[in-house]
């Protein structure tokens, strides 16, 4: 849907389908002021969710700011994957949660599943639970830096952790300038955060407990490799709808 007119309802406080409906009537002046300010931003790259504050992500609308990732389509993938996957009653751990998209996409896709959800940004954290609080989602919110202080016993475990190689020019281009580097940047080959989760995992999953990792297109391999050196077996690589490799996932049995 056209950005200037999800800008347009946005300012004056109306939906979509309002501002789509009614093109004669004009902003007033606070309005205008709003929609001018709004549309300079988008012309600078700013995606459009920081400036609309808000995201739409898997069957879940969610309050986002410049302190998370904007959440994308292709991340579905994970929630899906663990929607199919983890068994009745099941305990979850999502790792580098931002906005919180994928531990509440999964809480309300599977009610019956326990989810803890870390990030080692407080502010991304209060986003997190802000978002919680309005979809009605009592998780368990934790800061910690990946692993650091949490115990084992999960059937999954879930991360879209940052994996842009550092020197990787996108970094330095719109829209990512506007998005958090910690949330991006995987460091040398953008493996290293892919890297540690892989080697941290294992003996925190159950016996038939899984781990599945968002990636690079072009990372699957090395992804895979990861996981079958670090002991993780039935490994697989999903597709994303551009038909790109994007979320790998093995089990400790
Ligand atoms: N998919 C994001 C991008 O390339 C990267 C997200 C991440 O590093 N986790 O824009």
């Amino acid at each position: 849907m056209n950005e200037q007119l999800r800008i347009k309802a946005h300012c004056m406080g109306q939906s979509i389908a309002w501002a789509f409906a009614n093109p004669e009537i004009e902003p007033d002046a606070r309005s205008s002021a709003c929609i001018e300010a709004l549309t300079k931003r988008l012309a600078r790259g700013e995606p459009l969710a920081y400036l609309l504050e808000k995201a739409e992500f898997h069957e879940v609308s969610l309050k986002v700011n410049a302190s998370v990732l904007v959440p994308r389509p292709e991340t579905e993938l994970l929630v899906e994957l663990a929607r199919d996957e983890v068994v009745h009653g099941g305990r979850v751990l999502e790792l580098g949660t931002g906005s919180g998209a994928i531990a509440l996409a999964l809480a309300g896709a599977r009610p019956d599943v326990d989810i803890t959800a870390t990030d080692v940004c407080e502010k991304a954290l209060q986003c997190a639970r802000e978002n919680a609080r309005r979809l009605g989602q009592a998780l368990t919110f934790l800061c910690a830096d990946w692993f650091a202080g949490i115990e084992g016993g999960f059937d999954a475990i879930l991360s879209n952790p940052p994996y842009v190689a550092s020197d990787d020019a996108c970094l330095t281009r719109p829209p990512l300038t506007f998005e958090p580097r910690r949330a991006l940047d995987g460091g040398i080959g953008g493996l290293e955060a892919l890297r540690r989760i892989i080697e941290n995992a294992l003996p925190r999953l159950t016996s038939d407990g899984m781990l599945a990792l968002e990636h690079g297109f072009d990372q699957g391999a090395e992804v895979r490799e990861m996981l079958e050196k670090g002991g993780y077996v039935r490994i697989a690589t999903l597709h994303d709808l551009a038909g790109h490799e994007r979320v790998s996932w093995g089990r400790r049995a």
